[in-house]
């Protein structure tokens, strides 16, 4: 196995040791150090590169080539041109440096959220060196950022990439304040990825499953997720195969797929990478969404990455493990062993902490859709309100915090630390708290908000963009005096100011509400209810002194994000109300009548005849059917007015008014599924679709 997955692993990415193999040592270098340090390639090398990929590639079954990137919705975006050219009139296979580093896209169907306007509608697309291009059938897969021609985001990548250059940039001048060495820091993130898979079957009998991805009406079946038998239980046979093969495809493209097993839920699992740079996770993110989709379709499966296909049972999310990794080995949130190490890691932990009281909204709007709201602060899922969880003991050495904790005699640090021994609490410490949000665990952060269909750009834009604003305003005061009194004393303030922000229990419970509202901390319950925060001032100005937002991209986000709200929320409302006309209504009228002749036909066989059961049956139908009838008409009605609402207004408007009736269209529905028979039943009910994979 060793040597096979050695082989197996990145053989299909153009990575460094192919680009040694392909290129010249010139060019390899320079390429190197665009990687490495954003040095601009000249044409003659990328036109080698270029060669070099073509060849590859070819060599590898491509014949075409994608500028692969991250529009503001949807999972990726990718435009096929062939390879295919003509010289003297003979066909010839070609592809250019420009080709390479530049694409135009015919990208006016993407949404801009008002940055292009239509007479200049192309954008274009830049490659992306620092991630590397790959093969996958017969395309040639060349990672870009898209933006307008007047240089303006149209996508997830490049701000990505700008808070990383924000954070290395602010990190790298605490780093020197403090004395450390170091030339790069990269924000490291591991995502894991929850999933559901059920028979394709099944599947395309329930069209809110094919249109929504989730389903909009069904009753708990008899067995759920009660007997928690699921949970790392032993793995079936055809899900397996689908593991089996869904690794082999990552591997081969360089997905360091580590971790699987099954989730809490029936049917539920999850699958965890080894942490890589931000920039690479987040495209490694996206090709395991998509390789999760295309392999489960080979073995006549579905994969649902919809943040709660079923009611009643755990919904699936994302937890982003995110840290800050110097290019000389040091992970800026271990606490390490000296009492230089253990300043460097309070202040930079400090750091995360006033990041995260301030920009509370922005990460609970980075995780904002219409299908992470069903998951959200239900109890199973953390809560919308943003808090960070250090574990008491870490906490308490926090607050203990003085000049002296960080003399040179180490051990006299750890005491006055009031722990024993550090590192063991490091340990134990990870991971007790699921219900957190936003949980230390040990050398990383876990913000387990994302639900499992967010792509992880939006989270980790605004973890790295938050933190190094806050780490400039570090800076700032350092440079001034860095003397280890004026460090403690910034630490102490920080923590002081920002204490609120530290919650170690329960998230679930109610009583947490309650204290979290007397903090004064954010509760955004939905969607539209964060939305706004995006473009409050304080928020506006973070992102500019960062380079990483403009004004006018912001509003810009904030316009699409608003947009793909109503339009999630409408195809949910419109195939609620298809659902319930087409089939729900007409099923229950049928049983209704099926009752009524029972009824008739015992009573004239026999005057005297009890019928509780029918009379009681029919009474109860009529009534759900009768109040169904009317939740329809309203959800109807509503749809019709909407037409005249737009914006924020339009998703205020389905928050207040369409949610409440779809919510209540659903009870009625379910209820009559409670007491139908399943012959009768329109659409296959929980127990065969969470239990349809053997
Ligand atoms: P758990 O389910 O206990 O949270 P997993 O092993 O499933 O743990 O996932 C942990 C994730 O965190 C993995 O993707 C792992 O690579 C990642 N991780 C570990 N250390 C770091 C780190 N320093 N920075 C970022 N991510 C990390
Ligand atoms: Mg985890």
């Amino acid at each position: 196995m060793d040597k096979e997955f050695e082989t197996l692993f990145g053989s299909d990415v153009f990575n460094k040791a192919v680009m040694k193999e392909y290129l010249s040592e010139k060019a390899y270098d320079q390429l190197q150090s665009t990687i490495n340090e954003g040095k601009e390639l000249d044409i003659t090398v990328a036109n080698e590169v270029a060669n070099a990929m073509r060849q590859w590639a070819i060599q590898k079954g491509a014949t075409h080539f994608t500028h692969w990137f991250q529009p503001l919705t949807g999972i990726t975006a990718e435009k096929h041109d062939g390879f295919i050219g003509f010289e003297n009139g003979e066909a010839i296979t070609e592809f250019s440096g420009k080709e390479l580093i530049k694409g135009e896209p015919d990208a006016s169907s993407f949404p801009s959220g008002g940055l292009r306007s239509t007479f200049e509608a192309r954008g274009y697309t830049a490659w992306d060196p620092t991630s590397y291009a790959f093969v996958k059938g017969n395309t040639l897969y060349i990672p870009t950022a898209f933006c307008s021609f007047g240089g303006e985001a149209l996508d997830k990548k490049t701000p990505l990439l700008r808070s990383m250059d924000a954070l290395n940039k602010e990190a790298l001048r605490v780093l020197k304040c403090l004395g450390v060495k170091a030339n790069k820091v990269v924000p490291q993130v591991g995502p894991e990825q929850e999933y559901f898979l059920i028979d394709e079957k099944v599947f395309k009998q329930r069209i809110d499953l094919m249109l929504c991805g989730r389903t909009l009406f069904g009753t708990a079946a008899p067995k759920g997720q009660q007997l928690e038998d699921h949970y790392f239980g032993s793995i079936k046979p055809r899900v397996q195969a689908f593991m089996e093969e869904l690794n082999e495809t990552l591997w081969r493209l360089g997905v360091p797929a580590k971790t699987e097993h099954n989730e809490v839920a029936p049917a539920q699992h999850e699958l965890a990478p080894i942490y890589e740079s931000c920039n690479i996770a987040t495209d490694h993110n996206q090709i395991t969404m998509e390789a999760m989709q295309k392999v489960a379709q080979k073995h006549g499966l579905v994969c649902l990455l919809t943040e709660k296909p079923f009611a009643g049972v755990n919904g699936s999310g994302k937890h982003n493990n995110w840290s800050m990794g110097t290019d000389t080995g040091t992970n800026l949130l271990s606490i390490g062993k000296t009492p230089e190490d253990h300043l460097r890691f309070y202040l930079f932990l400090t750091a995360v902490i006033k990041a995260v009281d301030e920009y509370q909204d922005l990460i609970r709007i980075s995780v904002a859709t219409a299908s992470n709201d069903n998951r959200l602060g239900a109890n199973e899922a953390p809560p919308a309100i943003v808090s960070v969880y250090l574990g008491d003991e870490l906490t308490d050495a926090l607050f203990a915090i003085d000049h002296d904790s960080f003399t040179k005699d180490s051990k006299k640090s750890l005491l006055s630390l009031g722990v024993s021994s550090i590192p063991s609490f490091i340990k134990d410490n990870t991971d007790r708290n699921r219900t957190s949000p936003f949980a230390f665990t040990g050398n990383k952060f876990e913000l387990r908000m994302l639900g499992s269909s967010n792509s992880i750009a939006g989270s980790n834009i605004v973890l790295n963009s938050a933190v190094a604003s806050v780490l400039k305003e570090f800076a700032d005061e350092l440079e001034k005096d860095n003397s280890k009194e004026n460090i403690v004393k910034l630490i102490k303030k920080e923590v002081s100011t920002h204490k609120r922000i530290l919650f170690n229990g329960n998230g679930y419970g109610d009583e947490w509400v309650i204290e979290a509202k007397k903090r004064g901390l954010y509760n955004l319950k939905t969607t539209p209810d964060c939305l706004p925060y995006l473009i409050s001032d304080k928020n506006i100005n973070m992102f500019k002194s960062v380079n990483v937002f403009s004004e006018s991209e912001l509003q810009a986000r904030y316009a699409t994000q608003v947009e793909s709200y109503i339009e999630h929320m409408l195809i949910e409302a419109r195939t609620m109300v298809e659902m319930a006309n087409e089939n729900y209504l007409p099923a229950i009228a049928r049983f209704s009548k099926e009752i009524a002749e029972t009824i008739l036909i015992k009573k004239q066989a026999y005057a005297n005849v009890i019928v509780d059961y029918e009379e009681g049956l029919l009474k109860t139908l009529s009534t759900l059917l009768t109040n169904a009838k009317d939740n329809v008409s309203e959800l109807e009605g509503y749809l019709t007015s909407i037409n005249n609402k737009e914006g924020i207004e339009k998703a205020n408007f389905i928050k207040d008014n369409l949610i409440p009736v779809m919510a209540k269209l659903r009870d009625n529905i379910d209820a009559a599924e409670r007491i139908t028979p399943e012959a009768i039943w329109p659409y296959p009910g929980y127990g065969k679709i969470l239990f349809s994979v053997l």
